[in-house]
């Protein structure tokens, strides 16, 4: 053997052995096993039960005794005792870069949009990387609560949701899966007047695309695009065209992203539809023909009662010292939305128009972290009367079919993520349950188990 061929043959047996070094073990297995298992879908009780999940995804669902002579041996096993199990909650509309803190009342009352604006552009100045590290802890929280997948809709600075979004892919960082949709599509003051000219532009970039023209609206669609964004997101206010808004659809549609729109007046909500959104955001003054016409599109409403039932005087009492005038203020609003929006659940439910729960959460609410805040949202929904399936429908398999991702999440079902949360009660006889989750699984990876001593 010359030289060459010893080195040759050596490289050979090297990476022989390389090759055996490495060869992959077989994927672990892990059986989790509890009392009940809730199919949301079809409100279906299956007890006990036993999932099996490998590499990351559900492999077998079933009753234990039939499910584990499936999996091998040396199978992981979860015992979550009598808890309930159910698919990992969505939050389909969230804003996870945006902690707003109520400023006092003397600003709210001095300044055009005060409970808001103050916060939003305190956000607006923020370092991005301070901002996308305040993302990263509300995100790591969202999930603690059992939300395994979230849409957030704006807030979130140039391409903070984007970045947070890959780090979690990445697991870098703990948090929900993120459908990002960049900065939101606006009609310049929408959400902020009377900046310093000076400062206006750059401000306003930091947060939003602006829509001047239908060209600029399919230029916005792209920009968003450069940025990678998972769908769109165009807040209507009766400030843009009906061209505008079908020109960002249109151009959306090309690009195979789906448009969220933010609309609250029949109006705007009209111009969506006619627009060919996808989903109307909040959608507080749908009618009863909107519903229908909706309902045949297949337009999803993405409701939102966030602050439903005083629950926005709440975060109030736990910032802010209020005067009699605005005590008395706030008591007499949330009465008056408390019965406009029960009877729009009403509504929504008689017209079988396909329906999703959004928190809309982007306030800090104190006490609470933010996926208590997040949940609260059950409860709220709840008090409108309807009924607790369809609360869970709306934040798993409807919200699934909302995202696009009906084939990956919203359900335990073989093939889906293996996301998973349990309770300990039963959530169709207290939807409170759901603000107690006591385990959460995201890709198969326990996040949180405050019933390990069964
Ligand atoms: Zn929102």
């Amino acid at each position: 053997m010359n030289k060459l061929s010893i080195l040759f043959a050596g490289l050979l047996v090297a990476l022989f052995s390389t090759g055996h070094l490495t060869a992959q073990p077989p994927a672990p297995i892990t059986l989790v096993k509890a009392g009940r298992l809730l199919d949301p879908r079809t409100g279906n009780v299956l007890s006990p039960a036993a999932v099996v999940i490998e590499s990351g995804k559900i492999k077998e669902v079933g009753p234990p005794a039939a499910v584990q002579a499936k999996a091998p041996a040396d199978a992981k096993i979860i015992d979550l005792g009598t808890a309930t199990l159910l698919p990992g909650l969505i939050d389909s509309h969230t804003h996870l870069l945006l902690d707003v803190i109520v400023p006092p009342e003397a600003e709210i009352t001095r300044r055009q949009n005060g409970m808001f604006v103050p916060g939003l552009l305190l956000a607006i100045t923020m370092s991005p990387t301070e901002r996308v590290l305040l993302g990263g802890h509300l995100a790591r929280e969202d999930l603690e609560s059992g939300f395994t997948t979230v849409r957030n809709l704006g807030h979130s600075g140039i391409d903070g949701d984007v970045a947070l979004r890959n780090a979690i892919n990445a697991g870098r960082v703990s948090g929900p899966r993120i459908l990002a949709s960049g900065r939101k599509l606006t009609a310049l003051g929408s959400y902020i007047q009377n900046l310093n000219p000076a400062l206006a532009e750059p401000i306003v970039q930091q947060e939003f695309l602006e829509i001047t023209s239908p060209d600029a609206a399919r230029q916005a669609v792209r920009t968003n695009l450069f940025y990678n964004v998972d769908l769109i997101k165009i807040a209507i206010d009766d400030d843009i065209t009906q061209a505008e808004a079908t020109a960002i659809v249109d151009e959306a549609h090309r690009q195979h992203l789906k448009v969220a729109v933010h609309a609250f007046t029949p109006t705007s909500i009209q111009m969506a539809i006619d627009a060919g959104a996808d989903s109307i955001e909040h959608g507080n003054g749908v009618t009863d023909e909107q519903l229908k016409v909706m309902r045949d599109k297949g337009i999803f409403l993405d409701l939102t009662p966030t602050f439903y039932g005083g629950r926005f005087t709440r975060i109030l009492e736990g910032e802010i010292v209020m005067s009699p005038a605005m005590r008395s203020e706030q008591a007499s609003s949330s009465e008056r939305g408390r019965k406009r929006y029960d009877s729009l659940v009403q509504r929504v439910l008689k017209s079988g128009v396909k329906f999703a729960l959004g928190s809309d959460m982007c306030w800090f609410y104190p006490g609470k972290t933010r996926g208590q805040a997040t949940a609260n949202v059950f409860s709220a929904v709840h008090e409108t009367s309807m009924p607790p399936l369809d609360i869970i429908r709306a934040i798993t398999t409807n919200a699934a079919e909302l995202l696009g991702w009906q084939d990956k999440v919203g359900a335990i079902e073989p093939g889906k993520f293996a996301d998973l949360v349990a309770v300990t009660g039963d959530p169709i006889a207290d939807i409170s349950e759901l603000e107690r989750v006591r385990f959460v699984m995201k890709d198969g990876q326990v996040v949180r188990n405050d019933l390990a001593s069964h």
